[in-house]
């Protein structure tokens, strides 16, 4: 086609889009856009759904005209949703217009998938409108997922093999003073059968040595410590709650009793915490999988994962509803090389708490009354 010919088609088109109305040119774009979109009012009543938005949910236009956006959404967005409009057209502050974010979306058949939504709002006739702009983003979770699984893998794998190395080294370091320790509480021993006013104070001196030999040793396991859990820390500004269900699918979740049921509860709203999120991360999974494996003999094994606000910082919980804490565990439960498990090599809590303490703040454990303990740990935001 000459160029002469290109421009009288084109001035043809234009022509007779002006006279077929906007209307159908506007349906026509909008029902063939790549991308899902739905329109909404401020209430949340949906008023436009497009063709990619009918195959994304399996609904058709029909199903959804005029019905409540909360019908495309989990609960726990649902929440969040009505929260996020309240806010916006009460204070004017975007927390998901403009931005995007991701969140998790129900389908016609009940069925979920994580999608990243961006709004934008409009106004028409004096209505204020919202358009969502919806990608489903399941392929790229599990791609990021499939990465993260093998980098914990790699994390944990050359963890091991460098506490094997440190431990062998370790064992020969702490030999020192451990045999001096037996050897003055032998001393002291002995030397308490002679007359007290000579006794008492060479007993003191064995004692005195002994306890200072103890604390050697301690700095020599606390070195380990450190190393094990040492590594670059690279701070960053991270939603708790998108790095919670990361952590919770990266624990595996599986048990050899039945399988425990894992609710996450964040409060809406909270800010975002400056955190290396892959070692936050390696301590959410520490304690879910503490918690799967104290769960093991429970007939309704139940993993509570919270986040709320502490003060200034914001506090994650970490609950189950097994076996719980005795107190004999729960004096040495930070400390290093203590397990109450065959295979346990009792440095999970105690890395967690190096991580935690690094971060600036603080972890606690404690055995819940009614039954299962519960870990918490706070962070700066
Ligand atoms: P490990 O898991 O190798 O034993 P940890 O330092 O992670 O090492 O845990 C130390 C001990 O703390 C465990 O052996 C167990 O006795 C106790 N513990 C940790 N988490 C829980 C929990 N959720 N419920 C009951 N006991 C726990």
């Amino acid at each position: 086609m000459s160029e002469k010919d290109q421009s009288s088609s084109a001035q043809e088109l234009i022509r007779r889009f002006s006279e077929a109305g906007k209307e159908p040119l506007l349906k026509a774009v909008f029902s063939s856009i790549p991308e899902a979109m739905i329109i909404i009012d401020v209430s949340g009543t949906i008023l436009l759904f497009n063709r990619t938005a009918e195959e994304m949910f399996g609904y058709s236009t029909d199903d959804v005209i005029g019905k409540n956006v909360s019908v495309l959404m989990t609960d726990a967005d649902n929440v969040h949703h009505d929260r996020y409009l309240s806010s916006y057209l009460n204070t004017g502050k975007a927390q998901i217009i403009g931005i995007g974010r991701v969140v998790q979306a129900r389908r016609a058949d009940a069925s979920t998938m994580p999608v990243h939504l961006t709004v934008s709002e409009m106004a028409l006739d004096g209505h204020r409108l919202f358009t969502g702009y919806i990608r489903d983003v399941t392929k790229e979770q599990a791609a990021h997922l499939k990465i993260s699984e093998m980098q914990v893998e790699l994390a944990n794998f050359s963890r091991l093999s460098t506490v094997g190395t440190m431990a062998s080294a370790m064992a020969h370091e702490l030999n020192q003073p451990l045999t001096a320790i037996a050897n003055y509480l032998e001393a002291a021993r002995d030397i308490i059968e002679g007359p007290p006013e000579t006794a008492y104070p060479l007993v003191q001196e064995a004692l005195d040595a002994a306890a200072k030999q103890s604390i050697r040793a301690g700095q020599i396991v606390r070195r380990l410590r450190d190393f094990v859990s040492r590594g670059e820390f690279e701070l960053s500004s991270v939603q708790i709650d998108s790095l919670i269900r990361e952590a919770i699918s990266l624990s595996k979740v599986e048990s050899k009793g039945v399988k425990p049921r894992v609710v996450v509860e964040c409060e809406p709203d909270l800010p975002d915490v400056m955190i290396d999120p892959l070692q936050i991360r390696q301590v959410l999974i520490n304690l879910i999988r503490n918690a799967v494996e104290a769960l093991e003999d429970e007939s309704a094994p139940l993993i509570t994962v919270s986040a709320s606000m502490e003060g200034s910082d914001v506090r994650v919980d970490v609950r189950d509803n097994g076996h719980g804490l005795p107190a004999d565990v729960m004096k040495t439960l930070f400390e290093p090389f203590h397990s109450s498990k065959s295979h346990g090599m009792g440095l999970g809590l105690s890395i967690c708490q190096t991580i935690v303490e690094t971060h600036g703040g603080k972890i606690k454990a404690e055995h819940c009354e009614e039954g299962g303990a519960r870990f918490s740990f706070t962070l700066k935001t």
